[in-house]
């Protein structure tokens, strides 16, 4: 990896935590802060009856169970058993053991008044070798989890693909190969078919920046591959797949709301110098816009990133067609700002001046904490006029959680963060953008990829000796605060 990439990669937070530079519960004894807009509460019943109140989760990061019941390795699998031993990395086959205690989960997400739950469906789960023979017992899984959602009044809102790739195809080269295109859509099909009659939410693809920068750029996420002959093919085909597992859910979903979901970050220049504004810019084009802009017929930001034209390589007659669809919603999701200027190496020409240089308020993994960053991001896409409707389909914040002797977790400060936010969405909301939907990222703590189960995002502490649930005093709050949502 080139030390420009390595610069880059630390834009991408999955690659930036090898120090913890949290600011731990600073306010530990403090009670509940009441956040105000515009001088009023904050109350849940404001965001207006058709708003979603959910949480989010994934396949790979909660549900353990690996190798039962038929399940075939995923690229996650390969990566979490190759020996590395940083940050309890191997403890991914049995971090909640979602597999097993999904009714307890679903439950106390009811029990915080929540009334959407989000969660991903593993490819190898249903389909061991990716395409081919189908595991029932594994369709068995989904079906038993769908049902108690619905029994216990949870609307279901399922994503196809959250990252874990089923080994068997990326022994075939993965996104790399344009032949995932048939592969997904068998995926996305058999997944339409077989839930599709109780799963009326769906979303395509979680982050495609994210995964085929980490797994295909910079080599740091499963499947750990290199350079831009990896991935700006991965980049290609993860994009045609984003619009063809829209339309193959919405002509397979009668009733179908299909949206797909994008990281988003604020990138501001440091200064008002033009180099380091244009820099920042190319940093956004990268960040923000490249997989948005083909969806929306806007084609890959090529002026920003010249290294982009590489892709006329693997863009075959009618791609561009192809790359197009009006999703019904579009899911952003939101962690932190970053800053940058200038730098002399190309290909980004830029680099992320950090937090820890800037003194600002950071979080376990040395992100800065900035929930006005939400505002920006929503008065950002909301400009795109092709977007009907946004949903916040990821947002969170990891903190050192300590369990009391009382069996009490005091994550004030998560509390604090999920409220900011929410009165940011509400001010946007008021002001006419879009917004209809927000989803914490996480009902539970989870293994949380290339950092192992060190950092904790949930509203639920998982104690991982015994696999003990506790809510957390955010989870109380969210239970108290959605107790007037409509
Ligand atoms: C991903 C999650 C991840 C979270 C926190 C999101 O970008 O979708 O899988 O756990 O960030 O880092």
């Amino acid at each position: 990896m080139s030390f420009i990439f390595r610069l880059f990669a630390i834009l991408l937070k999955r690659n930036a935590r090898n120090s913890v530079s949290c600011k731990l519960n600073k306010s530990i004894s403090r009670e509940f802060p009441l956040v105000e807009t515009d001088g009023m509460p904050l109350k849940a019943s404001s965001f207006g009856g058709s708003f979603s109140w959910g949480v989010a989760s994934s396949a790979f990061q909660t549900e353990g169970a690996p190798d039962v019941d038929g399940k075939g390795k995923s690229i996650w699998d390969t990566y979490t058993r190759s020996g590395k031993k940083n940050r309890n990395i191997e403890h991914a086959s049995d971090t909640n053991n979602f597999y097993y205690h999904y009714k307890t989960d679903v439950r106390l997400l009811k029990e915080m008044n929540f009334g959407s739950f989000r969660f991903s469906l593993s490819w190898s789960r249903i389909l061991p070798k990716g395409t081919g023979t189908i595991n029932q017992k594994g369709i068995g899984f989904y079906n038993n989890l769908i049902d108690t959602c619905l029994e216990n009044n949870i609307t279901p809102w399922a994503t196809l693909y959250h990252w874990d790739l089923p080994q068997s195809l990326q022994d075939k080269k993965g996104w790399v190969n344009r032949d995932i295109i048939s592969w997904f859509e068998e995926y996305a099909y058999l997944a339409a078919k077989q839930f599709g009659d109780r799963v009326k939410n769906w979303m395509v693809l979680n982050e495609p920046m994210a995964f085929t920068s980490l797994g295909y750029l910079f080599g740091v996420h499963a499947p750990e591959k290199h350079g831009f002959r990896n991935f700006i093919p991965a980049m290609h085909h993860a994009a045609l797949c984003q619009a063809i597992g829209g339309r193959v859910l919405r002509e397979n979903v009668p009733g179908c709301n299909v949206g797909t979901t994008f990281s988003c970050s604020v990138v501001e220049p440091i200064d008002n110098q033009p180099k380091n504004i244009k820099a920042a810019a190319r940093i956004d084009a990268a960040l923000n816009r490249l997989y948005i802009e083909p969806l929306l017929g806007m084609g890959y930001p090529v002026n920003e990133l010249p290294f982009l034209k590489g892709v006329s390589k693997y863009i075959k007659e009618g791609d561009f067609e192809r790359l197009k669809f009006d999703f019904d919603f579009i899911g952003l999701q939101y962690y932190y700002r970053v800053i940058v200027k200038h730098h002399r190496l190309p290909p980004f020409n830029a680099i992320e001046v950090r937090p820890a240089f800037r003194g600002v308020l950071t979080n376990e993994m040395g992100f800065e904490v900035y929930p006005k960053g939400i505002y920006k991001i929503l008065d950002k896409y909301s400009a795109y006029p092709q977007i009907k409707k946004i949903i916040i389909t990821e947002s969170g914040v990891c903190y050192m959680d300590f369990l009391t002797s009382g069996k009490v977790i005091k994550d004030y400060d998560r509390a604090e963060y999920h409220q900011q936010i929410l009165s940011y969405i509400l001010k946007a909301k008021n002001e006419g953008i879009p917004v209809d939907g927000y989803f914490v990222w996480s009902l539970t703590d989870n293994f949380e990829w290339g950092e192992g189960i060190v950092p904790r995002f949930g509203l639920i502490y998982i104690d991982y000796h015994n696999q003990m649930r506790i809510m957390k005093e955010s989870g109380k709050w969210f239970k108290k605060f959605l107790m007037d949502k409509e």
